[in-house]
C-alpha cells in the first residue's frame, strides 16, 4: 500500500517519532505519497530515493526567493487546466494527482488527493480552447501524472487532441513507470495509440528508480511503439555529483529512455534543502561530456 502519512513514514523507520508534531505540519501543507516500488528501494533515510519522497521539518521554513507559483504557471493560463506559455504549444493538465509526491516539486502547492481532476465541463473548455488556437501544433499532458487516469479516460483525451489537424504532436510527463510500473498494462499502452506523434517523458532524477519491474515497464512502452525520453531534476543529496548524473544517463540509456532535460531546480516553498547552484550545474554537465556516449 501506498503511505501517505506521517505515522505511515514513522512505522517504516523512514522518520523519527519525535519529529512527529512538524511532519504532521509538513503534511497538511504539502501531499506525501511513497508508493511500495519506491518504498523497497530505500535503502536508508535520507538516501537519495527517501530524500526526494520522505517529508522533511526543513519544508516549513520558506526561503525569501522562493514563491508558490515559481515558474509563472498562472500567468500564463488563459483557462483551467491549461498552460500557453509558448506560442506553439501548451499543456493540459487533466488532474493534480501523482502517484509520489516529490519534496521539490514546483507545483507543491497544487498537486495532492484531493485530484484537481478537470470536470467534463472544464475539459469541454480546455478542448475548445485548444481548437481555436490553431498555432499550437503540440500538447503536453501533465498535472499531476496523467497516467493516474484510467486508460478509458486517457484514450478519449488522445483521441480528442489527435481529431484536431492543427495538433502534430502529444507529449506525456509521468513518473509512473518508475513509481509504479505495474500500471502500465496492455490497456495503457493501448490507450496511448494514436496516428500523431506522441511521446512519453519519464521523471527520473537517480539510477537506482530503473528497478527491475520499471524496466519491464518502459520496455512495454517500448514494445507498443511508445518513445521514451527522460527529464531530470538536479537535486542535492539525490545526484549532484558527476558519477551519480552518468549513473542515472546510462541507466536510462540502458532502458531505452534518451535524457532530454536535466532541470535546475525552481524555487518552490520549503525546498532549498535541494538547491544546486546554476554553475555547479554546469561544470557537472562539463564534467560528463566525453565520460559518457552521446546518447546520455
Ligand atoms: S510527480 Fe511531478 S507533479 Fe507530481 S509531485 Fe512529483 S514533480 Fe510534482
Amino acid at each position: 500500500m501506498t503511505i501517505r502519512d506521517t505515522d505511515g513514514l514513522i512505522d517504516a523507520g523512514l522518520l523519527d517519532p519525535s519529529d512527529r508534531a512538524r511532519i504532521d505540519a509538513v503534511a497538511t501543507r504539502y501531499a506525501v505519497a511513497l508508493t511500495p516500488t519506491m518504498r523497497t528501494l530505500i535503502e536508508a533515510p535520507d538516501d537519495p530515493i527517501a530524500r526526494q519522497f520522505v517529508p522533511s521539518t526543513e519544508e516549513l521554513t520558506t526561503a525569501p526567493h522562493e514563491h508558490p507559483d515559481p515558474i509563472g504557471d498562472d500567468k500564463f493560463s488563459p483557462i483551467k487546466g491549461v498552460v500557453h506559455r509558448y506560442p506553439d504549444r501548451a499543456l493540459l493538465k487533466p488532474l493534480l494527482l501523482c502517484p509520489v509526491y516529490c519534496r521539490f516539486c514546483f507545483r507543491r502547492e497544487h498537486v495532492g488527493p484531493d485530484g484537481g481532476v478537470l470536470t467534463a465541463a472544464e475539459l469541454e473548455a480546455a478542448y475548445a480552447w485548444f481548437a481555436a488556437h490553431p498555432e499550437v501544433r503540440e500538447v503536453i499532458l501533465t498535472g499531476g501524472d496523467p497516467l493516474l487516469l484510467s486508460p478509458r479516460r486517457l484514450a478519449a483525451i488522445i483521441a480528442t487532441l489527435s481529431a484536431m489537424p492543427h495538433i502534430e504532436t502529444l507529449r506525456i510527463h509521468t513518473r509512473v513507470p518508475t513509481t509504479d510500473p505495474g500500471r502500465i498494462d496492455a490497456a495503457l499502452t493501448e490507450a496511448l495509440v494514436t496516428d500523431r506523434s506522441l511521446w512519453l517523458v519519464l521523471h527520473a532524477n537517480h539510477a537506482r528508480e530503473f528497478s527491475a519491474e520499471a524496466k519491464a515497464a518502459l520496455t512495454r512502452l517500448r514494445r507498443a511503439g511508445v518513445p521514451l525520453l527522460g527529464q531530470s531534476v538536479l537535486l542535492r543529496g539525490v545526484n549532484d555529483s558527476a558519477a551519480a548524473l552518468e549513473a542515472l544517463f546510462r541507466a536510462m540509456v540502458a532502458s531505452g529512455v534518451k535524457p532530454y532535460y536535466l532541470h535546475q531546480l525552481d524555487a518552490a516553498p520549503g525546498t532549498a534543502r535541494f538547491h544546486v547552484p546554476i554553475a555547479e550545474g554546469q561544470r557537472l554537465l562539463a564534467a560528463l561530456r566525453g565520460r559518457v556516449t552521446g546518447l546520455a
